[in-house]
């Protein structure tokens, strides 16, 4: 049913496209020329485009609702438009106005269609000739897909409530009404209300010491709808850097700031290499523990899990990781949801070299070979077709994308084109095509075209474009694909192999030095079969079950899991039901559903630890594990 209705609008949508291609000189023939609209959009930006939003909203947490208006500045792109299509889930829709310049607002007619699962419901507005401005007067329904609202008790603070939006890659629409597409960018400005006492937060200029409840924002650069993004709590701020800063719980707030010191620097790493930071600030939200994702890259603030504070540095790839973003994504942005690997590919490869930058060779080299361990697991798990790295998506939710094929396999690639030009070549390229593509939207067909102009072509005989395609379009990896590898994890796999044939004691292996990567990749190879009598010996030789590491834990888990090691099963209680972030908590449930025992287990800790999941989350796990009854 999803598909059919998916290809309706598509076939709808092209019979647009067309139309507006053949107006010369339109402003978005020109960007969108060879864009495929987007299947996950009712939108129509070929007709009439959204250039700015105003929002003006109350936040209720009585009623879980978000309440107000938001106003759509638009732009025509051909003659004679009489409707605009917003995308919505789940908003209640009180009433819709439109302006035409100076004039009055005007009670507009508005149609809700039909709720499809994925998309949500397209609203559409009848638009007088030239109105020039819309306002929808809505709110947004407590089972919002793109909010989280938390009781007081499931914030680390446990006094006041939190909101946090995640809006990628199509939850925006749960909460405003606009133009749910990668391919419209819009400037923004917002009025929040918020109770007493809390702080409202955005992806945009915030106000460091305002408190009073009443917050205003603006973000001058153009952003695609999903980087749209709130925050609401008690959260203080700690400058960090003469551009970062950190807002987090009060109780969250010095270790955050103590752990990622180092942004600002990663800027100065990213910005010797590939250009400047287009942004402005560069900030840190630290979201409560629920947070189903490592981090958001809402630009000028991103979310960021809690779960990376390790003490030790040791996770703060994933800052890189957000902070990438700012060039790869925020900036040149993926102009459908197939083409992820163009957002996250890219910002992994920049995550690595951000890494190397601060942290030396040795440690991007083992973040590759884990990252690489993670690729082979999901082109094991996922059928052909979703090992390509330009997927098909249309008819599914863009949501199936975000696996390391995107991430770990485009990150390949680009090593691969590294490798191969040097980087004396392949830098100033990488550099070139964020400048050429600014606050622009990149397909796969586009990015090959400048690829062959800007690289292959000045540099010929290096690499044909026969074995780029094969990279983007062949499932798996091509052959002569690079392998990373580590000294550091081969010491490993000696010292572990010795302890498995019992050459060396648990005891006796030399573990004082050993980063929290070496610990990964330790548990990590062990055989699966371990057995518990040897999962006791680790166990005692080096507290594993009570690691404070969250990703060390989570191996250590799984494996314990395999092994029926009941030892870890309090503490497995307690990571499941202490932290929702899917990338953790998925696999072990995956791992407990495997078994008759596992089952009843997985059901009673979810049932306790449902609630205070994210929504994306609960949707995740109610897969896995069945919706509690
Ligand atoms: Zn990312």
């Amino acid at each position: 049913m999803q598909v059919t209705r998916t290809s309706r609008m598509l076939r709808k949508t092209l019979l647009g496209l067309g139309l507006s291609l053949a107006l010369t000189g339109s402003v978005m023939a020109a960007t969108m020329a060879d864009e495929r609209p987007d299947p996950h959009s009712y939108s129509r930006p070929d007709q009439v485009t959204v250039t700015h939003l105003a929002l003006d909203l109350k936040v209720d947490f009585d009623h879980r609702a978000l309440v107000g208006n938001a106003t759509l500045m638009l732009e025509h792109q051909r003659e004679g438009v009489d409707s605009l299509v917003l995308d919505t889930r789940d908003l209640a829709i009180d009433k819709v106005e439109t302006k035409v310049g100076d004039q009055a607002w005007q009670q507009a007619k508005f149609k809700l269609g039909d709720d499809d699962e994925v998309l949500g419901r397209a609203l559409t507005i009848e638009l007088p000739a030239k109105a020039n401005e819309v306002r929808v007067h809505y709110r947004s329904r407590p089972e919002a897909s793109g909010l989280q609202w938390l009781t007081p008790e499931q914030t680390a603070g446990k006094n006041q409530p939190f909101l946090f939006s995640q809006s990628q890659a199509i939850h925006a629409r749960s909460w405003v009404p606009l133009q749910d597409t990668p391919q419209v960018r819009f400037t923004y400005e917002a009025h929040i209300q918020t109770p007493k006492g809390l702080k409202a937060v955005m992806s945009a200029a915030n106000d460091p010491q305002d408190q009073d409840g009443d917050y205003h924002f603006e973000m001058p650069q153009q952003i695609p709808s999903y980087l749209m993004a709130l925050a609401v709590g008690e959260l203080r701020y700690q400058s960090m850097s003469e551009r970062t800063a950190v807002y987090a719980e009060p109780s969250v707030l010095e270790a955050a700031a103590a752990e990622f010191e180092d942004t600002e620097t990663m800027m100065d790493a990213v910005e010797k290499r590939f250009g400047e930071y287009r942004w402005g600030r560069y900030d840190l939200l630290i979201l409560p523990p629920s947070f189903p994702f490592g981090g958001m890259e809402n630009p000028r603030l991103s979310f960021i899990t809690p779960t990376v504070i390790a003490g030790d540095k040791s996770l703060v790839s994933l800052i890189a990781h957000e902070l990438a973003h700012s060039w790869s994504g925020n900036l040149v942005t993926n102009a459908v949801w197939a083409d992820l690997w163009l957002n996250e590919g890219f910002t992994t490869y920049l995550e690595r070299r951000i890494m190397e930058d601060l942290f030396g060779t040795d440690r991007m080299r083992m973040e590759a070979v884990l990252g690489f361990e993670d690729l082979k697991a999901d082109l094991e798990r996922h059928e052909a077709g979703d090992t390509q790295l330009a997927v098909q998506l249309a008819g599914r939710d863009p949501d199936d994308v975000f696996s390391n094929v995107a991430y770990e396999k485009g990150r390949l690639f680009l090593a691969w084109l590294e490798a191969s030009f040097g980087r004396e070549r392949f830098d100033p390229w990488l550099k070139s095509y964020f400048d050429r593509h600014a606050f622009q939207t990149m397909t796969t067909d586009r990015f090959l075209v400048d690829l062959d102009k800007n690289l292959l072509q000045k540099h010929p005989g290096v690499v044909s474009m026969d074995e780029v395609k094969a990279w983007i379009y062949q499932p798996g990896l091509p052959k002569g694909h690079p392998v990373p590898s580590s000294n550091a994890f081969s010491d490993i796999d000696n010292l572990s192999a010795a302890w498995l044939k019992g050459e060396k004691a648990a005891h006796e292996l030399p573990v004082k030095n050993w980063t929290t990567h070496e610990w990964l990749y330790f548990i990590n190879q062990l055989p699966r079969d371990l057995g518990v009598a040897r999962m006791a010996e680790l166990d005692k030789a080096f507290k594993l079950t009570d690691s404070g590491n969250n990703e060390v834990v989570h191996s250590w888990l799984k494996l314990a899991i395999v092994n029926d090691y009941s030892t870890a099963y309090n503490r497995l209680d307690q990571y499941l039901t202490g932290i929702g972030r899917r990338k953790l908590i998925t696999p072990l449930y995956e791992e407990l559903m495997k078994t008759e025992k596992g089952q009843a287990m997985a059901q009673r800790i979810y049932r306790e630890a449902r609630p205070g999941y994210h929504p994306l989350a609960q949707g995740t796990m109610d897969e896995v594990v069945g919706k509690p009854k």
